[in-house]
C-alpha cells in the first residue's frame, strides 16, 4: 500500500477542510475509524468533520469526539453547509457511495476528490480518486493504523485515537473471534496496547453497557423468532417494526444478534432481518467457505466480506423471508459441503 499512501500524502497537501464520512447504520469500525482519522488529520493541521448518514448506537457514544459527529439525517442544513466548502471527502468503512443511503445523492454531486479507506471486497473504484483498501484486514481501523504507520504519524496518536482504533478492531471481529487469523492483526493490537489503553474497560463500554430492554429483545428473538432450516444448515431471525418498537428499539440494539444462531450445531449460515420504515435490512454471517458476500450480492443488493455481509430488500418482511428461503435452495449443495 506504500504507493497509495504516497498518493494520499500528496492529495492531502492541497486540502484543508476534509469531510470524513461513515456508512449508514454506522458500527464500531465506522465510527472508530472516522474519529481516529479525524484526530490524525488534525495532527496534520487539517480541519476535519466526521459525518454519519444516520444515528449510531448508544454503546459508541462514549468515544471521545463522538458527540461532534454530524448526523446528516438530523442536521441536513448544517451538514450541507460544511460539505459545500469541503476540499476533500474521505469515506471510511464502506466501498460504494450507495452505502450512504439518503446522503449518497448529495455527496455524488459535490465536485471534490473522494478517497476511500476500507476493507470490504470489490470497492467501486470509479467513485474514488484513491482507494486505500485492504480486504485481508480485519477492520478499517486496522487499515488506518497501517496508513498512520506509513505516514509516520504514530507519534501523534493520543489515547483517544488509539481507543477509537481498538474499538474498530474489537467490534468488527466480534471481540477478536472472527476474521482475524492474520498474526499481523494481533501485532497491531499489541502496538495499540503499548499506548496504555485498557482493553477490558473498552470491552465493558461496548458489550456490557446495554439497556435491559435490549437484553429482553435478544431473549425474545432467540426464543420466539429464531427459525432453523436444517436442510440448508441455516437459521434466521426476522423482526418486524412492531416487535422492535415493543422492546423500545434504539439503533444498535440488534447489533450482534446475527452471530447467535451460528452457535447451533451444524448451522453454517445465519441471517438476521429487521424491518425499517423504508426497507428491510439483512445481515448475514457464515462459517467456512460459504460466501455471504456472494450470496448477498446475488440476491439482496448487498455484500461485504466472505463470512459477514449486509443486504437490503424493498419487499415486505414476509416476502423477504420467502425470498431468502427460495434463494437458499440454489445453494443447498454448497451449504452441505461447508
Ligand atoms: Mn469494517
Amino acid at each position: 500500500m506504500y504507493e497509495q499512501v504516497d498518493e494520499f500524502i500528496h492529495l492531502l497537501q492541497d486540502v484543508q477542510r476534509i469531510a470524513v464520512l461513515t456508512h449508514a447504520n454506522p458500527d464500531g469500525d465506522a465510527i472508530g475509524t472516522g474519529l481516529a482519522l479525524a484526530h490524525c488529520l488534525r495532527a496534520l493541521g487539517k480541519n476535519p468533520t466526521v459525518f454519519a448518514p444516520d444515528p449510531f448506537p448508544e454503546f459508541l457514544h462514549w468515544l471521545p469526539g463522538a458527540n461532534d459527529i454530524v448526523i446528516y439525517k438530523h442536521a441536513r442544513t448544517k451538514a450541507r453547509t460544511i460539505l459545500d466548502i469541503a476540499d476533500m471527502i474521505i469515506c471510511v468503512d464502506f466501498n460504494n457511495l450507495s452505502r450512504l443511503d439518503g446522503m449518497a445523492e448529495y455527496i455524488r454531486q459535490l465536485p471534490v476528490p473522494r478517497v476511500l479507506i476500507d476493507h470490504h471486497l470489490k470497492p467501486a473504484e470509479d467513485e474514488f480518486v484513491l482507494c486505500l483498501s485492504k480486504v485481508e484486514a480485519c477492520s478499517s481501523a486496522e487499515v488506518l493504523y497501517h496508513i498512520i504507520t506509513e505516514m509516520g504519524l504514530l507519534p501523534s496518536l493520543n489515547l483517544s485515537a488509539v481507543e477509537a482504533l481498538y474499538t474498530g478492531m474489537m467490534t468488527d471481529t466480534n471481540n477478536f473471534r472472527n476474521n482475524c487469523n492474520r498474526p499481523d492483526t494481533f501485532r497491531t493490537v499489541a502496538e495499540l496496547l503499548e499506548y496504555g489503553i485498557d482493553k477490558d474497560r473498552l470491552y465493558d463500554l461496548v458489550y456490557n453497557n446495554y439497556a435491559d430492554h435490549r437484553m429482553r429483545l435478544l431473549g425474545y428473538a432467540l426464543n420466539e423468532k429464531m427459525v432453523v432450516l436444517p436442510e440448508y444448515r441455516t437459521a434466521y431471525i426476522a423482526l418486524s417494526r412492531a416487535e422492535l418498537d415493543r422492546f423500545r428499539f434504539q439503533p444498535g440494539d440488534t447489533e450482534g444478534f446475527v452471530n447467535y444462531p451460528l452457535s447451533i450445531k451444524n448451522v453454517v449460515l445465519s441471517c438476521f432481518l429487521s424491518e425499517n420504515p423504508e426497507n428491510i435490512r439483512l445481515s448475514f454471517r457464515s462459517i467456512g467457505a460459504f460466501s455471504v458476500n456472494r450470496f448477498s450480492r446475488a440476491h439482496f443488493d448487498g455484500g461485504g466480506h466472505l463470512n459477514a455481509a449486509g443486504g437490503t430488500s424493498f419487499l415486505p418482511l414476509d416476502a423477504t423471508v420467502q425470498k431468502l428461503i427460495q434463494s437458499l435452495a440454489e445453494y443447498k449443495d454448497e451449504l452441505e459441503a461447508v
